[in-house]
């Protein structure tokens, strides 16, 4: 069976080239939108992580500023860093990159991020919100899969998705987006009995693990749509998805690689994140 490629990187490419029209027109009008992304610690892939969030915002003409503290700050000079973010004009997005050293809650500290400038989508509003179908910064990686399908042209509305993972940063919140998009959703766990059993009933299936190739031509049915989530770093040195696609591509309809799949998404959706908090906070959306 032959394939269509996920092209994330060049998808993810479109919105940016997008949003740099709309940040262009947002500057003629004396509105510049600024993200300020908080690295505690100098974790090696949080830096990745940080250097391509800071280098797409430039691209698209986002202010972006980047914001250090020690793997050693204690997190009330974290709680403070955000509250004067919370109060800065300048800044309409606010990210503070995980994970954070073990002596930090990063529940306490995301809850204090003002909602209107919330990016990642992670407070307990935005997420409530979400929830209900209400309004809300909805978290990057989750909207990014949904836009992905959407401009891959790959329907979901009636189809049977399947989400490996049920983290509060993808596996949750994409279940919940799925399923408001009008697909009948089967969320897996760890605990869940059986795991191929049930990948084989998908339509589309989202794999959100965060274990190198687990996903195997013995998960899926012919014709399936895959979205790999996972990035782990193989044993090799390669990085690889959760999904095993030299063996599952030959079956699916349509996959996403890793790297170039949802990766790139996350970072555009963060971008679009911030474009739209500002807008809202100037009153113009
Ligand atoms: P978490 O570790 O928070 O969650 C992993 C989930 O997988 C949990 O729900 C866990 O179940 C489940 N799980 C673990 N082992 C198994 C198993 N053997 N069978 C079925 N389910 C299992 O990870 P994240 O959701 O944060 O990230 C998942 C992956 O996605 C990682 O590789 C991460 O790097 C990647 N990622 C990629 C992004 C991107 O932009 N491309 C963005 C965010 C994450 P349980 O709840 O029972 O423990």
């Amino acid at each position: 069976m032959s394939f269509q490629l996920i092209d994330g990187k060049e998808i993810a490419k479109q919105v940016r080239n997008e949003l740099k029209a709309e940040v262009n027109r947002l500057r003629e009008h004396g509105l510049v939108p600024g993200l300020a992304v908080i690295l505690v610690g100098n974790h090696p892939a949080s830096e990745s992580y940080v250097r391509g969030k800071i280098r797409a915002s430039e691209e698209v003409g986002i202010h972006s500023e980047l914001i250090r503290l020690s793997e050693t700050a204690r997190e009330e000079e974290l709680l403070a860093e955000v509250q004067r973010l919370n109060r800065d004009p300048n800044i309409h997005g606010i990210l503070v990159q995980l994970p954070l050293p073990a002596h930090m809650d990063p529940a306490r500290v995301i809850a204090v991020i003002d909602p209107a400038k919330d990016v990642d989508g992670f407070t307990p509003l935005n997420t409530g919100n979400m929830m209900i179908g209400q309004d809300a910064l909805k978290p990057c990686t989750p909207v990014g899969i949904i836009e992905l399908l959407k401009r891959a042209d790959i329907s979901v509305a009636g189809k049977h998705v399947v989400v490996v993972g049920r983290s509060n940063i993808v596996g949750k919140p994409v279940s919940i987006l799925l399923q408001q998009e009008n697909a009948t959703v089967t969320m897996c766990h760890s605990r869940t009995k059986d795991l191929a059993y049930h990948t084989r009933q998908a339509d589309i299936l989202v794999a959100a693990v965060g274990r190198a190739e687990m996903i195997t031509a013995d998960h899926v049915k012919e014709g399936v749509v895959v979205i790999d989530v996972g990035v782990n770093r193989r044993e090799d040195g390669k990085l690889v998805g959760d999904v095993r696609f030299d063996e599952v591509a030959p079956l699916a309809s349509a996959i996403t690689p890793v790297p170039g799949g949802v990766g790139p998404m996350t970072i555009a959706m963060l971008l679009a994140n911030t474009v739209t908090a500002a807008k809202r906070i100037h009153g113009l959306d």
